[in-house]
């Protein structure tokens, strides 16, 4: 699929009349030599270009603090989890499909970064042998289809997966992860053979989900509204991923908008994610634990109920760990999900220092940590 838009510099700099010093385009090169840009067309007319602090700018053009390569490629332990190339199987209940490296554009926070965009060797290869692991494992309910983002693929390509995964009688539902909705809202809206293979796939015995990563309200425009209604006619309920960012969504005020323009649009809030310690990421958009959790509580204290059913999550290598509370120096943490099922639900704390951003950050408090 062609999606119109930018990824040359110059390209940005003609057609938004901008003039870039050329030191730092020299250098901005080299950052998108290592990791791409594309910016969508669509997604290009929604930055101010005129403002160098622009969130959504911050979101997909990229920076000189990408050259800083402190943190990791796998912050989450997806090699570790992978059973099959592009099939991973974290979490007892749930298989992850890797189905590309392509997005509708590229998020300078991505944390598949390493494979997004460029050569790998970590996506699909064989879906079928996928469907015969998950068809032999009955603890799998639900199969999470992301990449890269599956719905940049042809719309036959989708269709064979819903119809192949509909067949399998243990899965209850299947989720796409998908960024469309953001940077390319009429990819949906357009297109009614897609609609149609939804509508025709999710059913009330085995629904289809969509899960989409809104960043600021900003983005949730008249055109993305109209994708997100199009899925909800079509029978695919809509949930969002937020990941809070440095210089884009770290404040209160825009936290708490981005949810009342999402659950107003009838985008369920699902997650928070702390942004993980990716490398060119973590010093670039990472904010401390401390004052993540001071946004997060401000901005639940402006919305309803509705709204603020998200939970604030550290997406561990260990499992995803829901940041619950701070008293003192101390910082609460829970399993949300674990790798270890045991493991799911407990509550436990360790030190807070102001700049600590990641659970491997923290100190514990001693060594009967995990006390419930
Ligand atoms: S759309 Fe998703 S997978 Fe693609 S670059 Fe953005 S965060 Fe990464």
């Amino acid at each position: 699929m062609k999606i119109p838009g930018f990824s040359r510099i110059e390209e940005i700099e003609s057609k938004f009349n901008i003039s870039i010093p050329k030191e730092e385009k020299k250098k901005l090169k080299r950052v998108v030599e290592k990791h791409p840009m594309f910016i969508p067309d669509y997604y290009a007319n929604l930055i101010n270009w005129e403002d160098p602090k622009d969130p959504i700018k911050n979101i997909i053009f990229p920076s000189l603090d990408e050259l800083n390569v402190s943190g990791s490629y796998d912050t989450s332990g997806e090699k570790e989890n992978t059973v099959l190339t592009g099939l991973q199987h974290k979490y007892r209940e749930t298989a992850l499909l890797l189905v590309t490296n392509r997005c509708a554009g590229y998020c300078r926070h991505c944390f598949r970064k390493r494979l997004v965009g460029i050569p790998t060797d970590e996506t699909l290869k064989l879906f079928d042998a996928a469907l015969e692991y998950i068809k032999g494992h009955p603890e799998i309910t639900n199969v999470l289809i992301s990449g890269g983002d599956p719905l940049v693929l042809p719309t036959d390509v989708i269709e064979y997966f819903l119809g192949e995964l509909s067949k399998v009688p243990h899965l209850k539902f299947i989720r796409f992860g998908s960024r469309v909705p953001v940077f390319y809202p009429m990819r949906i809206y357009e297109d009614e053979k897609l609609l149609d293979v939804f509508s025709k796939y999710s059913k009330p015995e085995r629904r289809v989900y969509l899960v989409t990563h809104f960043n600021h309200p900003r983005e949730v425009t008249r055109e993305a509204r109209k994708a997100v209604d199009s899925l909800i006619r079509s029978g695919v309920p809509v949930s969002n991923q937020t990941v809070l960012l440095k210089n884009v969504n770290d404040s209160p005020e825009t936290l708490a908008g981005l949810m009342k323009e999402l659950t107003s649009a009838g985008v369920i809030p699902y997650y928070v994610f702390q942004c993980r310690p990716v490398k060119r990421v973590k010093s670039h958009f990472q904010v401390p634990l401390k004052k993540g959790y001071e946004i997060v509580e401000k901005a639940k204290q402006m919305l309803d109920g509705h709204a603020k059913r998200f939970k604030y999550i550290m997406s561990h290598k260990t499992g995803k760990i829901e940041i619950v509370g701070i008293i003192g120096n101390e910082i609460y943490l829970k399993y949300h999900q674990c790798k270890n099922p045991k493991k799911v639900g407990k509550l436990f704390k360790r030190i807070l220092t102001p700049n600590a951003g990641w659970l491997d950050d923290l100190k514990p408090v001693n060594r009967e940590e995990v006390f419930v």
